[in-house]
């Protein structure tokens, strides 16, 4: 299937980034949210999107242009896919919103249309029946600043066909992503299933006391020539992300490691605003951490 006409709903975080990058790449894409203000917020955040372009990719001003005049906006979700060929969903990581979301889009949007969840923790088969059409959906996974970090996540169900889950890989490496297929439903995908229990490895060793946050990323570094740690990693991450998900840990196993993990985020870096680099303090101060001394590692 020729893609040509992308919607992307929800115009937050990542929707407002996955626009501009579908755009850039030629796509005409319109851009839905749940109403005008919403809307004219994202059109003021395309603008230094736009300088991020220029500055990181050496985008011209031609090509830009070109990208603005490819986005269209609209609140009105019949109207906002009346055209689409694929519909990219960006809204609230919350499974009644999805769920009640597709069932809407189901009735409005033309036959043809491929549907894609950028959802990070929740999985397509949770809500594909809402779809009204299982087999044309999947999950496009991004991750955040998409245009330096340009990985795609492609991840089916049971019932995505295969001319649907092909479509949509053509479609990701057509916008400049490095596409990663993955062959059955993960929770996490590959990247968090990977990083999530790393990550853990690492706060356990402290919060046990077994080690300091320095002598943790320290080993990590020399012994696997890594240039960071799994703590620089938390402090880029952003240690709200961690304290989420301990904390969902914690209610579910009731796990009393989990527990003191939550806490000790909570009274050392939460409350006190450390939140990793966006706040300027972590496991390490910005915009100099000790792990880029060059002394670090002796
Ligand atoms: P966000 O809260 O920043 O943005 C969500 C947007 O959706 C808002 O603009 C909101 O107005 C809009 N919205 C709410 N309900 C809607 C509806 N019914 N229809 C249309 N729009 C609606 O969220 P985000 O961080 O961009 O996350 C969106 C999705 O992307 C989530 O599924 C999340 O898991 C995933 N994701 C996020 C990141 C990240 O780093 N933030 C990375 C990868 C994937």
């Amino acid at each position: 299937m020729n893609i040509k006409n992308v919607t992307v709903a929800g115009s937050g975080v990542l929707g407002y980034q996955i626009a501009f990058q579908t755009a850039f790449h030629g796509f005409k894409v319109t851009v839905y949210d749940i109403n005008d203000e919403v809307l004219e917020k994202a059109k003021s955040k395309f603008d230094t999107l736009a300088n991020a372009y220029k500055r990181d990719l050496n985008a011209n001003d031609e090509q830009l242009n070109n990208t603005f005049q490819n986005l269209q906006y609209n609140s009105n979700l019949a109207e906002a896919v009346k055209n689409a060929d694929l519909v990219i969903e960006a809204i609230p990581e919350n499974l009644a919103s999805k769920f009640s979301f597709y069932k809407q889009l189901a009735n409005l949007a033309p036959e043809k249309t491929l549907f894609a969840t950028n959802s990070s923790t929740l999985l397509p088969s949770m809500f594909a029946q809402a779809t009204g059409r299982p087999k044309k959906f999947c999950a496009l996974h991004f991750a955040n600043t998409i245009w330096i970090n340009n990985t795609a996540e492609i991840m089916g169900h049971s019932e995505t066909s295969k001319e649907t889950f092909d479509t949509i890989v053509d479609f990701a490496k057509a916008i400049g992503m490095v596409t990663l297929p993955l062959h059955k439903e993960q929770p996490g995908y590959i990247l968090n299933s990977l990083l999530v229990p790393f990550l853990s490895a690492a706060t356990n060793l402290l919060i046990n006391e077994v080690s300091d946050i320095e002598t943790i990323d320290k080993t990590w570094m020399i012994a696997t020539g890594a240039p960071i740690g799994p703590f620089a990693i938390l402090d880029i991450v952003g240690i709200t992300t961690a304290y989420n998900i301990n904390q969902m840990a914690a209610q579910k196993t009731n796990d009393p490691l989990k527990i003191k993990t939550v806490e000790y985020l909570k009274q050392h870096f939460i409350d006190q605003n450390k939140l990793g680099v966006a706040t300027g303090e972590g496991f390490y101060k910005y915009p100099n951490p000790a792990y880029k001394d060059k002394d670090f590692l002796k």
